[in-house]
């Protein structure tokens, strides 16, 4: 892809003392964010609104899926003492709305399932008017793995699709597009709100892109996010086009049209961006019963 990168992706540069107080609060409590570990375009808006996607159970991924960021290896950490710093960041922030995610942890037999847990109710614990928005790994469609994050009760379960079927194998790896919509699909039906994600511009057809829509609708998705994929380096896979704000907006139109209730899409949109918006009428309503 040579054409240069068309002026809709200038992202918002950092501003006002927000910023550094969110950096100051990520390094005292020694956390990791998916907003730094993967690049996001979007920090200097985020951060300078006092929000930050948190990263937990380390910030080394056993995947390598070729368009993500996040450092990939063989995991050394295993921090038990990290929920109540967590905790303790969302409180700091003051958020409202919190969206908390992790790398792979396929080394752990759980796929890190009780950290998650632990790191949930530490949140719960310490910020009980918060809504916990929980941006998950596959845990190898492991129900019984996916069981323990769920019994923590968080307000929003999401899962990225990330892309189309067809392109499941080389974007994504070791990740199954049937397995994923599974995922989404078991919190569904235990009764949680859902959300999930996909990129464009890493060579999918107008065809794939709806039938994934259709795919996610049929499994009762209420929350999308649509955003343009970024290359982070020339190693990662090459960005295949720049799909237009007018195109973002015809897939909004189309996703809302099939019955997902809540669409944001747009070239900077990303899983979290602007998450408490996005999500604010699902974060409040107890589906799930006791
Ligand atoms: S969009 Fe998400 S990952 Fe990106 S800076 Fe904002 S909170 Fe962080």
């Amino acid at each position: 892809m040579k054409e240069k990168k068309p002026t809709w992706l200038r992202a918002k540069l950092p501003s006002g003392p927000e910023y550094g107080n969110v950096r100051d609060i990520v390094d005292d409590n020694q956390l990791h964010t998916v907003c730094q570990s993967a690049q996001c375009p979007n920090m200097g808006e985020c951060w300078s609104r006092g929000t930050a996607t948190l990263m937990i159970l380390g910030n080394v991924c056993t995947r390598a899926c070729t368009f993500c960021a996040v450092q990939t290896g063989k995991p050394t950490e295993l921090d038990l003492a990290e929920p109540p710093r967590v905790a303790d960041a969302v409180a700091k922030m003051g958020l409202k709305h919190c969206v908390l995610t992790s790398v792979a942890r396929d080394d752990l037999p759980d796929g890190g399932a009780k950290v998650w847990a632990a790191t949930i109710r530490a949140v719960r614990h310490k910020n009980p008017n918060t809504a916990i928005e929980v941006l998950v790994p596959d845990f190898k469609g492991e129900f019984e793995n996916l069981d323990i994050v769920l019994k923590a009760k968080p307000n929003i379960f999401n899962h990225n699709l990330e892309t189309v079927e067809r392109l499941q194998r080389p974007i994504r790896k070791t990740a199954n597009y049937q397995r994923s919509l599974d995922v989404l699909s078991h919190a569904q039906k235990a009764g949680f709100p859902i959300k999930s994600g996909i990129m464009l511009g890493l060579g999918e057809k107008e065809e794939e892109i709806r039938k994934a829509l259709k795919d996610l609708a049929d499994i009762k998705l209420d929350v999308l996010t649509l955003g343009q994929y970024l290359q982070p380096s020339p190693e990662y896979a090459p960005i295949d086009r720049w799909a237009t704000p007018e195109e973002f907006a015809n897939w909004k139109t189309e996703a809302l049209d099939l019955g997902i209730q809540v669409v944001e899409s747009g070239p900077l949109v990303r899983s979290s961006y602007h998450a408490d918006e996005q999500s604010a009428r699902f974060a409040s309503e107890d589906r799930v019963s006791a």
